[in-house]
């Protein structure tokens, strides 16, 4: 609405922490006010409070850390979108007290990390990444051209897959383990009856489980999950598949039970901390596959992300519902 003499609708203002795949900044860019942090990589905290400061809608990564101080810092912020599913990043509590609903990305990136899941799954049953460096280091000779015993690795088509968390990923990683022929058994705080998923407890899925991939959001019940007593719970042969979040499993006891022979084998997408310290003792573990975080980086999933993020940042500044809002009781928020 125009008032006599002056704009009442300026265009809002909004901080966005990173450039985006695909084309919804640039769709973006034509209905609001926007700053992108124009550097590579992620802000540090003074300059990303420092973006943030004079926005009414902030559109961020989990590289973000919006917490309370952060939120306090910003008194015309009425809006967070985050370009992610995992939102263990900022303060919800602080968001909301504020009145600030805050958007996220889950349902679009579920195919793609399981993908993920399942790659690093297979990798570290074949033992591809080990394989893969024998061969470029020349080690691969006339008399080993064919091993009978090189690269021994296990068998993913009839072994048991347990699956911790039956969330959207948990059970697409589920589908994927049926079509390979395996038994999938299924840990998840509700309980959840999924066609081909026996429901066991977590105890019983560590102890049985030859494969185990973890699924579950990191939140203080969550975080340390898989300590050192439920990896010491695990098969000898077991492999161990982590792409949710690093602080589920115990780091150091992960490390420890490679090194020891008590775990076949382990893959991890994700980290206690971010990116993984060069001093980590996952780095001389053995049989451990390595990725910098990257389930659901495929160019489709990446650009679908960021559509949302814009659709629920654009629905919240104009005061309707967001389609995907993650405060629990803001389904209806409505800025006013
Ligand atoms: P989702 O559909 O929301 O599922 C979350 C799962 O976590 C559900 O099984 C849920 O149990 C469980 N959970 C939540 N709070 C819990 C608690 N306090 N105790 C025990 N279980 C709890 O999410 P999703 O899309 O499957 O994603 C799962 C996680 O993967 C995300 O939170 C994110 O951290 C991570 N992720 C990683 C990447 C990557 O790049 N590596 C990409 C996407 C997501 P209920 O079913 O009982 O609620």
């Amino acid at each position: 609405a125009w008032a006599r003499g002056r704009t009442v609708n300026a265009r809002p203002r909004v901080f966005a922490t990173r450039n985006l795949p695909g084309g919804a900044l640039a769709r973006l860019a034509q209905r609001v006010s926007l700053e992108v942090w124009p550097d590579p990589g992620a802000p540090a905290r003074e300059a990303l409070a420092a973006g943030a400061r004079d926005a009414e809608g902030l559109l961020c990564l989990l590289t973000d850390r919006i917490d309370a101080a952060l939120i306090k810092g910003c008194p015309r912020l009425r809006v967070i979108s985050s370009c992610s599913v995992g939102l263990d990043h900022v303060d919800m509590e602080a968001a909301t007290r504020r009145g600030i609903p805050v958007g996220y990305t889950p349902g679009v990136l579920a195919e793609t990390t399981a993908d993920l899941a399942f790659a690093l799954l297979l990798a570290a049953a074949r033992r591809i990444v080990e394989a893969d460096g024998f061969l470029r280091q020349g080690r691969w000779t006339w008399e080993r051209r064919w091993d009978p015993d090189g690269f021994l690795g296990r068998d993913v088509y009839g072994a048991t897959l347990g699956v911790i968390g039956l969330g959207a990923i948990g059970r697409a990683v589920a589908a994927r383990a049926r079509g390979f022929g395996m038994r999938v058994l299924g840990w998840s705080r509700s309980l959840r009856e999924l066609e081909g998923v026996e429901p066991v407890e977590l105890s019983e899925l560590l102890a049985e489980a030859q494969f185990v991939s973890v699924h579950v959001a990191l939140t203080p019940e969550t975080r340390g999950l898989l300590d050192a007593a439920a990896l010491a719970r695990m098969r000898e042969d077991a492999i161990l598949v982590n792409t949710a979040r690093g602080g589920i499993v115990d780091e150091a006891a992960l490390a420890a039970a490679l090194r020891g022979g008590r775990l076949a084998a382990a893959a991890l997408d994700v980290f206690a901390r971010e990116p993984l310290d060069t001093a980590s003792p996952l780095l001389d573990a053995p049989n451990l596959v390595l990725t910098p975080h990257i389930g659901s980086a495929s160019v489709a999933t990446r650009s679908r992300m960021a559509e949302l993020a814009v659709e629920n940042l654009v629905a919240g500044l104009e005061g309707r519902a967001m389609p995907r809002c993650a405060n629990p009781d803001f389904a209806d928020f409505a800025a006013g």
